[in-house]
């Protein structure tokens, strides 16, 4: 019999009152035969034996009878009222109980206490299949999954029995043989007397639950654009590895891999196209290694590459030639053929590094060295690489105090007129004086102040500090000197340098053709259009604009005659070996007719030496610059050298 059944049977009962009538007219019955025994017995008899002086006597004697009547008659009765109160209630508890069991969507199996099984409810029916003649006289082992091994059913019984239930996560077989995950609850259940005559196992399914977190968990590791892992699991797969390496006195080798190039594609033929290639790229990428092989994708056009097993760099190298050649051919894209390239950068386990944080991080500086190296080429990590990423770490580190801490200076390199031999303007050169360290070249801190972005209130500064030096030096002269300062690449290209120069030179009330901005030609040439603008706008503040390093770069003399400028400046390379390589001389003789041609003038920096300078001379240059004359110097020294030129 189900527990509905009962609770069927109990409802009818519940229905019935009739007790409580015959209860009733009992009562009544009792109370009439009571009043008839005292009217024909009791009366007379009291009356007629004890005479009218022990009335009061005789009316107490009624009255502790008929107390006693009515007590008997009332207490039976409120015990039987009780007890009939407790089955009701105990009746309607079990109908609400047999409704839960048959409405709940949970599935409940019900077995004796040697786990036979002797009802089962709807919902187990529609979650497993099994229907209540197919299962009742069972056991419960025809659920079986043989996901588990015999130790988890054993702890299992072992906790109802210690505890009396037991719940968590558990596989089952569904009568079509389907596996299916539950959340399940089994208890034992006892009777008055605390004899075991039950066990009740409730459960629900959870395979959706199981599915979102799955689905949760390969999100969070993977990359949604390529479906490749990310760096989290690559970083948990590459710490496995290395335990396995490690175990197996293995080595392996993690590869960086980042494409060349790739945000033109991305600027020039948009997003969508530049997502196809990397998807396509990381196929071929995939597609070219073994299965254990694992490629990521770390973001961006950079990918992390583990290939286990690798025993040499001769290995190491044919693979990530390999992997070159692959990105070589090119990409159909959406009707379009594109080429790209990569740069490698290879660390190998154990030699370079014995953890996975590090052996990633020394890839990725193997891959800038291979960038460095013209791209589509691999480097492999060396130890320099870390000391000299380690020394440029310190760097910007303590840069970033350096100019509140007023570690740096501004020093001048005086410019004379060929012509003339004449002063004609101070070009401000950074200096740093470290406290441990003692003075620091530019070459070594302006590249890494470029890298951090400490180079924008790096130039800030320097504008504002050359301008109140030169203000002060330049006070009471004749002719005055104009004052160049250097903008790096990145400066140049920041929002806001416009505004910012004007500013300054409101601000500090100079005359704007004073200032002179010498620029670098691969400034002009990262974004040709862009840079035109900002020069017109330069231009009409009032600045003047020479192009730095003049040679060095593109030397394209046609920007000369497009862009706004008014000096090129002869990089020293150039003067160096102006006086004995003809070729160089020619080039430079070239540049300067040609400069003259364009209505702009030329200086000549580096210069060293007589031999070199009457060459200049010769071939007509402007201006020089160069140890010849001085070296950079503190604006104290700039006020004496003012003197003697006065
Ligand atoms: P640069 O703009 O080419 O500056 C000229 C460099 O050549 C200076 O080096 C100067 O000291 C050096 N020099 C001048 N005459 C001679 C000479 O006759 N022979 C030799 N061998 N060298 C000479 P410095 O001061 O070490 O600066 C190096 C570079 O650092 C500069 O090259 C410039 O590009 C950069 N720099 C310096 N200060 C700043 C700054 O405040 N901002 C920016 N953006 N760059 C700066
Ligand atoms: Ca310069």
């Amino acid at each position: 019999m189900t527990i509905s059944n009962v609770g069927g049977t109990m409802q009818n009962q519940y229905a019935d009152r009739s007790p409580y009538l015959l209860l009733f007219i009992a009562v009544v019955l009792t109370v009439f035969s009571l009043s008839i025994l005292w009217e024909f017995w009791a009366e007379p008899f009291l009356f007629s034996t004890l005479g009218e002086e022990s009335n009061d006597e005789k009316w107490r004697y009624v009255y502790t009878t008929s107390f006693f009547v009515v007590l008997s008659l009332i207490l039976p009765t409120w015990l039987l009222w009780r007890k009939e109160q407790t089955s009701l209630e105990m009746m309607e508890n079990l109908s609400r109980a047999a409704a839960v069991y048959a409405q709940s969507r949970d599935g409940i199996m019900i077995t004796d206490h040697k786990g036979r099984i002797l009802s089962v409810n709807q919902s187990f029916t529609e979650l497993t299949g099994f229907s209540e003649n197919d299962i009742v006289g069972n056991n419960p082992q025809i659920l079986r999954s043989y996901q588990h091994d015999e130790n988890f059913f054993s702890q299992i019984w072992e906790q109802v029995q210690t505890e009396g239930s037991w719940q968590g996560e558990i596989w089952n077989r569904k009568k079509d043989g389907e596996l299916f995950p539950v959340w399940e609850s089994i208890s034992e259940v006892r009777d008055s007397a605390g004899s075991l005559i039950n066990y009740v196992a409730i459960f629900s399914d959870i395979s959706s639950i199981k599915d979102t977190q799955k689905k949760l968990k390969y999100q969070a590791n993977h990359d949604a654009l390529t479906s490749l892992p990310n760096r989290n699991l690559f970083q948990e797969l590459l710490e496995h590895a290395l335990q396995n390496a490690k175990r197996q006195s293995d080595c392996l080798s993690v590869m960086f891999l980042d494409l060349d190039n790739f945000k033109h594609v991305n600027d020039s033929l948009g997003h969508h196209t530049g997502d196809l290639l990397l998807q396509e790229a990381a196929g071929r990428l995939k597609e070219s290694l073994r299965e254990i092989d694992v490629v990521s994708r770390l973001g961006g056009d950079e990918f992390l590459i583990l290939v286990e097993k690798v025993h040499s760099q001769t290995d190491a190298a044919r693979i990530a030639q390999k992997l070159l050649m692959v990105l070589d051919s090119p990409f159909n894209i959406n009707g379009r053929q594109l080429t790209i390239s990569a740069s490698i950068g290879i660390s190998m386990f154990p030699d370079d590094a014995k953890t996975a944080s590090i052996l990633i991080q020394h890839a990725d500086m193997a891959m800038y060295k291979a960038k460095e190296r013209g791209k589509n080429y691999y480097y492999f990590f060396k130890q320099e690489l870390s000391d000299r990423a380690t020394q440029r770490f310190q760097v910007e580190s303590d840069l970033r105090h350096a100019i509140q801490d007023k570690q740096l200076v501004v020093f001048y390199q005086p410019q004379y007129s060929l012509s003339n031999g004449r002063l004609t303007g101070l070009e401000a050169l950074s200096r740093w004086t470290h406290p441990e360290r003692g003075t620091i070249s530019p070459d070594e801190f302006i590249p890494v102040a470029e890298e951090s972005g400490l180079i924008i209130p790096l130039t800030e500064w320097m504008i504002e500090q050359a301008i109140i030096d030169w203000k002060d030096l330049v006070t009471n002269l004749k002719s005055i000197p104009q004052l160049s300062i250097n903008i790096s690449s990145h400066c140049f290209h920041m929002h806001g340098l416009v505004s910012l120069v004007k500013e300054l030179i409101d601000r500090h009330d100079i005359v704007a053709s004073h200032l002179e901005l010498e620029i670098t030609e691969t400034s002009l040439m990262q974004n040709a259009d862009r840079a035109f603008n900002i020069l017109v706008d330069l231009k009409k503040l009032g600045v003047h604009i020479a192009i730095d390093d003049f040679g060095t770069g593109y030397s394209s003399l046609s920007y000369l005659q497009k862009f706004p400028i008014d000096t090129v400046k002869i990089d020293r390379s150039f003067v160096k070996e102006i006086v004995h390589q003809p070729d160089v001389a020619t080039m430079v003789s070239a540049i300067i007719r040609m400069c003259h041609t364009l209505g702009l003038d030329v200086i000549s920096d580096g210069v060293e030496s007589i031999s070199q300078m009457a060459m200049l001379t010769e071939q007509g240059c402007d201006i020089v610059q160069g140890y010849i004359y001085s070296q950079p110097i503190p604006p104290e020294k700039v006020t004496i050298l003012l003197q003697r030129e006065m």
